[in-house]
């Protein structure tokens, strides 16, 4: 079984319970790795100037704390390979809707790789209400 290593349990330890249970139970399933849970001013306006994000701080769902946004990769990192990101996208919806179901979260999700003008295929965030 696949497990979180340091640096990624500390990322996930920066985000919102729900996004770190579905994280926790995910693991479980897929191997793949926490890039990013909460940024703060500095790592953000990095982002946005080096076009990893397409908003300046305070907009990104990572500049709250706790994070209601987290990175995910799949592992072995692959950044051409997007069907990767599709299954985990999958198994993330999956592993999400029992959580649900089973009344441990409350949230629900937005992935960042349907957004049309700027996809963020690592990209989970809650949706706001
Ligand atoms: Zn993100």
């Amino acid at each position: 079984m696949p497990k979180f290593g340091n640096a990624s349990k500390q990322r996930l330890a920066t985000c919102h319970p729900d996004l770190q249970a579905v994280c926790n139970e995910l693991i479980k399933y897929m191997d793949f790795s926490i890039l990013c849970g909460h940024r703060g001013q500095t790592e953000q306006n990095t982002a946005f100037r080096e076009g990893t994000s397409n908003l300046s701080f305070p907009k990104s769902a990572h500049n709250s704390f706790p994070s209601h946004a987290v990175d995910l990769v799949p592992y072995p990192v692959d950044w051409s390979n997007l069907a990767r990101f599709h299954q985990l996208h999958g198994a993330f919806v999956v592993v999400a809707a029992q959580l649900k179901e089973r009344g441990q979260i409350k949230s629900e999700f937005n992935w960042g790789g349907e957004w049309k003008n700027f996809p963020d295929y690592p990209h989970y965030e809650i949706k706001e209400k």
